[in-house]
């Protein structure tokens, strides 16, 4: 079967690898769709990160590189291994991609098991990946979906509930509360749309133009400003009578971002950052301490897929306006990466396939 891999930084080959079969308690999935994340295009400017090296394995997956990439995507099962009674072959599913080690809780009740030793990801560190023909995932990663919806939205239930973990961290969400949102990328558009469903009023800040519209065509935002034409802090006060934001969220690694976000949050407010940092930030404490703010992170998601799935068959959450761009797998890398990477504006999320009928299909 073809599958997008992994060998090193700058180098992703689509090969014909052997289909995978699938052992008692995994699930045999036929991918529909696979999104491209910014973490795969990390891998391919800056990696390995999450992916291993040639000679070091993955310490849970025990994989080395090459590794077949892709983790946010949907599909239809094909075969059941062992020991599955409630799944059936036909069923829509979508992946909770993670690589834990045996040892670790990972009931419905744990509010942790993301954050054990080596955890890492399907489609970074080995098990297979959604940009291939078919992937054979452990029981447990396996969240099935209504064929209502359709499976080109489905796999963007992946990165959504990163949003609605982000989300979740930032506590009860009373509806009419004023959340700010630093960043409309992929992954603060999501967090905005989690917010909108929840009924909180969506403030956006973001430099670019295209952005800005993308927020406001996917209704995710109730107002958009520009940090460079307009004084974020204030329009926040006007806002909110001058209590400032109820909650905001970090989603661009910018410094300057996260400053204005202590200066827009109200007293005792909660400030959580969704995004990953690749160097310390400076942060002015009194800021902090004054206003007894909460400062929180948050990672991936943890039990978070149920009720993302249930937001999106519920149409509080309509995914469709979030694909910008459909390929084949074989143009990864030319038409995939390369629009992520030098034309990142125009694009939020692009999904490929191995499938040309459903490239095709209107
Ligand atoms: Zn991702």
């Amino acid at each position: 079967m073809k599958a997008a891999r992994f060998y090193d930084r700058g180098d992703i080959r689509i090969e014909d690898i052997p289909e995978p079969t699938p052992d008692t308690g995994e699930v045999l999935i036929k991918v529909a769709w696979c999104g491209i994340c910014g973490t795969d295009l990390h891998e391919y400017l800056d990696g390995p990160i999450f992916c291993p090296t040639h000679d070091t394995p993955h310490p849970i997956s025990g994989e080395t590189a090459p590794v077949t990439m892709g983790h946010e995507f949907s599909g239809v099962i094909e075969a059941l291994g062992g020991g599955i009674d409630d799944l059936e072959v036909g069923d829509h599913v979508v992946v909770e991609p993670y690589i834990i080690d045996n040892s670790i809780d990972t009931g419905e009740t744990s509010k942790t098991y993301h954050l054990s030793p080596h955890m890492n990801f399907i489609g970074l560190a080995g098990r297979g990946g959604g940009l291939s023909e078919k992937v054979a995932v452990k029981r447990r990663w396996v969240h099935k979906i209504s064929p209502t919806i359709p499976l080109d939205q489905a796999a963007l239930i992946e990165p959504l509930s990163v949003g609605y973990h982000a989300v979740e961290r930032a506590g009860d969400i009373r509806p009419g509360d004023v959340a700010l949102v630093g960043g409309a990328g992929p992954i603060g558009l999501l967090t905005a749309a989690v917010l909108k469903a929840k009924g909180a009023t969506v403030v956006i800040s973001e430099l670019s133009t295209l952005r800005r519209q993308k927020a406001q065509e996917t209704g995710v935002a109730d107002y958009t400003f520009s940090p460079q034409e307009t004084d974020i802090v204030e329009e926040i006060s006007k806002l909110t009578d001058g209590r400032g934001a109820d909650i905001a969220f970090e989603c661009t690694s910018v410094n300057a971002v996260l400053d204005t976000l202590f200066d827009a949050i109200k007293p005792t407010g909660v400030i959580v950052v969704v995004s990953i940092w690749g160097k310390p930030a400076q942060l002015d404490m009194q800021k902090l301490v004054l206003k007894e703010v909460d400062l929180r992170g948050t990672i991936a998601y943890v039990n978070s897929h149920p009720q993302t799935i249930k937001l999106v068959e519920s149409g509080k959450i309509d995914l469709a306006p979030f694909i910008t761009g459909k390929i084949m797998v074989d143009e990864l890398i030319d038409k995939g990466f390369d629009t992520l990477i030098h034309r990142n504006e125009t694009a939020v999320k692009i999904l490929a396939t191995t499938d040309p009928a459903l490239l095709h299909r209107p």
